[in-house]
């Protein structure tokens, strides 16, 4: 049973896998090599990917995207604030966490963000497994470099309602950095810096890979929330400021409208990569006004300079923090869909004094190729030369505690490698203190306020001791996942106590998940009856209208057959049909059933009269074509 390897992207997903020696991209149902991250929910239906995305003009409220900007997150989060104001679908708090609130068959639903990803995850496994012709089990998932431990978890959580078991959550960058490193034969050290630029996440990573096949990753930094839609955001603010002036209205509060101007703004962001101007035009954009505009590269990339400038701080980050010098770099790999942007390319161009970027590896389908091959690792699957591959990640922001005075006393530096396991001693800071409230914090700032809080931890029944007596010993272990775990014990008392993290503010509890796995389970089960029901009543027109054709063609010639209650009974079966588009797949199949006993006789004539013994008409494919032969 094969493992594979997801990039689960903001804007696009990718899954692939490493079979006979080589990785393989698997493409969608729609013949694509990546899957828009979009989930959309109707009256009668759920949509995920390709279907989802091409009906959000229609349906912007309850079409999805960007869920990967909310995992992990609370709702007061200031980006999410920000996200907010551009999506069309709404965003509630409910207890501190973001769900999405969507329309689905009639009933106001929602969803935590995990819970969206799952339904792209279960897609994306979907996908494999239509490709694979087997069930898939297992899964590497990629989150990015920067992400912090509730965005983490909660990502493998969506992998668990997906009823996938994550194998291991690793790096974005350190996943391309493998399929960078696979082909290349790459001899001696090489220091490699992995620019990773996609639709809502930036990530830079320094590795260095040693002969071709240990890759050690020295430092990492980025920003989890910049990539494409932040570029997006500025088109569709520019597009709407100039309507504004124009027209005297605001087309901000129109969902619809704002779909579309931002799938407008996002065609000429792609147009500007190529060209040095770009046009929008949309119909009717708001209140029937049509809206026709330009913009120049050189206005695109001034209203982002300053997305595009700070790029340079994470990647000067990222060289200290490796204590590498900019010279001693060897390549500069560039990966996401953003880093087609030429003014970005030219940024780090001139910063790395005029150094050939490497633009050797697929920016799109990088991630999931390096995830494939580590799910292939894990597995034991694939050649040795791949089995020979050492991965040396490092955790992204640094592991501590809240101390006296609301400092943050660091357990685990950032950068340091994974797996990794460090003890740190705390005394009681009271006489007589008899409990202790760890308060876990992640993060680089000085204050434990500023950083961000995975979680705490009570010990109780210390017993009573002056004010610094008694020693608490607090262990934080890092898995290879990047995923904390913590365990406290009071010393004197040697009762070793594990105690997990209680974070119920950030993350789903078993019994969530479980729930989730269950819900996840009844959608698929309702998407394929709908899918069902709708293959049924495809198939019944389709029969009716080929049996029309049929007889049309057919009737100079067939004097001699009684045609005339075949004619009416197709013209019936059109009046039902409308009359009971949302009937169940039986009665569809009952009406094909009765239409088939009357016509399927008749057509048989037809053919055999007009080509000899041509057989019986015979259902064709999936979306129930029957073959008439044409008369000639
Ligand atoms: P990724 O998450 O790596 O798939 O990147 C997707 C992002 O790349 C989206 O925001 C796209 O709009 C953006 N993108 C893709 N192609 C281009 C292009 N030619 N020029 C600018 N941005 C692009």
């Amino acid at each position: 049973m094969s493992a594979i390897g997801i990039d689960l992207g903001t804007t696009y997903s990718c899954v692939a896998v490493l079979q006979h020696g080589k990785v393989e991209i698997i493409a969608n149902d729609q013949g694509n090599r990546t899957t828009p991250s979009y989930v959309a929910f109707t009256d009668t239906e759920r949509l995920i990917g390709d279907a989802a995305k091409n009906q959000v003009a229609l349906n912007p409220c309850n079409t999805v995207f960007g869920a990967k900007r909310l995992i992990g997150r609370k709702y007061d989060d200031p980006q999410i604030e920000q996200d907010i104001k551009y999506w069309p679908f709404r965003v509630v708090n409910d207890g501190g966490n973001p769900k999405i609130q969507v329309d689905y068959k009639g009933k106001s639903i929602c969803f935590p963000p995990e819970e969206i990803s799952s339904m792209i995850l279960t897609k994306m496994k979907n996908t494999a497994e239509a490709y694979l012709d087997t069930e898939v089990k297992e899964a590497v998932i990629t989150v990015p470099a920067y992400f912090n431990d509730s965005q983490r978890q909660a990502t493998k959580d969506a992998g668990a309602i997906a009823g996938m078991d994550v194998l291991r959550i690793i790096n974005e960058p350190t996943a391309a950095a493998l399929a960078y490193g696979l082909d290349k034969n790459l001899k001696g050290e090489r220091n490699v810096l992995i620019f990773d630029l996609g639709g809502g996440t930036f990530d830079v990573s320094i590795l260095k890979i040693t002969e071709g096949s240990h890759f050690e990753v020295k430092s990492t930094a980025g920003d989890t929330h910049l990539g494409g839609e932040d570029f997006d955001n500025k088109l569709v603010d520019f597009f709407a400021d100039e309507f504004q002036r124009k027209h005297k209205k605001d087309l901000r509060n129109n969902p619809k409208s704002l779909r579309r101007l931002r799938t407008a703004a996002e065609r000429a962001k792609r147009t500007l990569s190529t060209s040095t101007e770009a046009s929008i035009d949309v119909d009717a954009l708001f209140e029937g006004i049509d809206f026709m505009s330009r913009i120049s590269r050189a206005r695109f990339e001034e209203l982002n300079s300053e997305f595009f400038n700070g790029t340079l701080v994470q990647v000067e980050n990222a060289l200290n923090d490796a204590k590498i010098d900019k010279n001693a770099i060897h390549d500069v790999v560039l990966v996401g869909g953003s880093t087609r942007i030429p003014k970005i390319q030219s940024i780090l161009r001139n910063f790395f004094n005029g150094k050939k970027l490497n633009l050797s590896v697929n920016p799109d389908e990088a991630v999931a190729y390096g995830a494939a091959v580590q799910a292939a690792i894990l597995t034991g699957a694939g050649e040795s030369k791949i089995q020979d591959f050492v991965l040396v990640d490092v955790i992204p922001l640094s592991l501590g505690v809240d101390v006296l005075g609301g400092l943050m006393s660091k357990i685990i530096e950032r950068n340091t490698k994974i797996p990794c396991k460090k003890t740190a001693e705390y005394v009681t800071v009271e006489d007589n203190q008899s409990t202790v409230t760890l308060d876990i914090i992640e993060g680089e700032r000085a204050m434990a306020k500023d950083n961000n809080q995975l979680g705490s931890l009570k010990l109780f029944n210390i017993p009573p001791a002056p004010c610094g007596a008694e020693k608490i010993e607090i262990c934080y272990n890092v898995n290879s996942d990047s995923i904390l775990h913590v365990t406290a014990k009071v010393k004197s008392t040697r009762k070793q106590k594990h105690i997990k993290i209680k974070n119920d503010k950030g993350r789903l509890s078993q019994a969530d998940i479980q729930r989730m796995l269950a819900d996840a389970k009844r959608y698929q089960y309702e998407d394929d009856q709908e899918r069902e029901r709708v293959n049924a009543k495809n198939m019944l027109e389709t029969y009716a209208y080929d049996v029309k054709h049929a007889i049309e063609k057919a009737t100079s010639k067939m004097e001699e057959l009684d045609i005339t209650e075949i004619r009416s009974k197709c013209e019936d079966t059109f009046r039902w049909l409308d009359d009971n588009a949302m009937a169940e797949t039986e009665d569809f199949q009952d009406e094909l059933k009765e239409l088939k006993d009357l016509c399927d006789p008749v057509i048989t004539q037809i053919n055999g009269t007009t080509k000899g013994q041509r057989g019986q008409p015979k259902t064709q494919n999936r979306r129930g074509r029957i073959n008439i032969d044409e008369v000639d």
